[in-house]
């Protein structure tokens, strides 16, 4: 099937019809302030008219006069969190039996993934052997937000392979619609199921050029420099005790980090003898996380950077062959303390000396 348009109601269909062959359906959703991903059971629960506002350590939703659907960047939440549960159990033991733990399976349908957090699905998928069977409808950006940098991350503003439906979405004065393109087999069969109508050539490359505008438009970037070398040959930067000056070492851009990963268990018993294990995020900026016999080795918080930012950007393409930040400026938003990933790199390079 070749590029179709579908209108703001053929939207709610493709939820419908999805929810009728058996997925949840988890998309974008305004709840306490924020853009959060939640369950839909119907097309009115996605946010119309609802734009975001960030900067570094802000975020805040915003009322849109265009009533466009997806025009607000990455939220507090990514897709991590149904494919890599923030708790897990992994057994229970009782009365000499030993029980492993086990979750029913989901048939997950994901709508309005970006481009930079379907790099994320695959980097995380990879990362952690996930056999997930995922139906993606992924979303084209047309307006990347102040701290987006997935043009410099190369996963964005379209979205790469990987998905089943792409969505781009416009607004003009011929009303609101999306240009929808199929990415697999049952992607088609899909878009055959709800209204459409063939896509122009005047609609294919309006929606083309919306997408490249956003990434002219994007808010951030890295440094024209290659960052993998740049991070493992300044560990004695005196950037890092700089950032170690600002940053509480909350934790918190571990976790709303698509990509970030470490977990740690944690073992329950009674005076009955019953025990159970479970796994939790867990956070490299955890005094305790590094912790071995006679302490932790990364006491510092400078270290704690360090590593996080290292391991993310360098050491990951050592141990994945990819980098482990997809540009999504998350952690720049959600950072209580403002800190910059795209800052303190940028700062790194000009202490080294600047290779750009
Ligand atoms: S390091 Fe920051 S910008 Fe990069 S993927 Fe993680 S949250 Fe997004
Ligand atoms: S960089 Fe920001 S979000 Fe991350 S641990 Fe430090 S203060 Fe917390």
């Amino acid at each position: 099937m070749g590029p179709v348009v579908v209108d703001r109601s053929g939207v709610d269909a493709l939820i419908e019809a999805l929810a009728a062959d058996g997925y949840v359906v988890v998309g974008p959703t305004e709840r306490d302030g924020a853009i959060v991903l939640a369950e839909l059971r119907c097309g009115a629960q996605l946010p119309d008219g609802i734009g975001v506002d960030t900067a570094p350590g802000h975020y805040r939703t915003v009322p849109r006069a265009d009533g466009a659907t997806f025009a607000h960047s990455a939220g507090p939440q990514s897709w991590k969190q149904f494919l890599h549960p923030p708790r897990q159990d992994l057994w229970s033991h009782a009365d000499g039996h030993y029980v492993p733990a086990t979750e029913p399976a989901t048939r997950w349908a994901f709508l309005g993934v970006r481009g930079c957090d379907l790099a994320a699905i695959a980097t995380l998928s990879a990362v952690l052997s996930l056999h997930t069977d995922v139906f993606v409808v992924a979303v084209g950006c047309t307006e990347p937000g102040a701290l987006c940098f997935c043009a410099s991350a190369g996963t964005g503003p379209a979205p790469g392979g990987g998905y089943d439906v792409a969505l781009t979405e416009l607004v003009d004065a011929t009303g609101h619609w999306f240009l929808a393109e199929a990415g697999s087999d049952r992607g088609s069969d899909l878009l055959g199921r709800v209204p459409n109508r063939p896509a122009t050539e005047g609609q294919v490359r309006q929606a083309r050029d919306a997408v490249a505008t956003a990434e002219a438009n994007m808010g951030r970037s890295l440094p024209e420099v290659d960052v993998r070398e740049l991070l493992r040959d300044n560990p004695d930067s005196p950037r890092w005790a700089d950032v170690a000056q600002r940053c509480v070492a909350c934790g918190n851009c571990t976790l709303v980090c698509p990509t970030c990963f470490c977990t740690t268990t944690e073992d329950v018993t009674d005076l009955d003898g019953a025990a159970s294990r479970s796994q939790r995020w867990a956070s490299c900026f955890e005094r305790d996380f590094s912790f071995i016999h006679g302490g932790p080795i990364r006491k510092s918080v400078d270290s704690r950077y360090r590593q996080w930012l290292t391991h993310k950007l360098s050491t990951w393409h050592d141990q994945f062959g990819r980098s482990g930040c997809v540009g999504c400026g998350r952690c720049i938003a959600w950072c209580p303390v403002g800190i910059d990933i795209t800052e303190e790199i940028g700062a790194i390079n000009d202490q080294a000396g600047g290779r750009t």
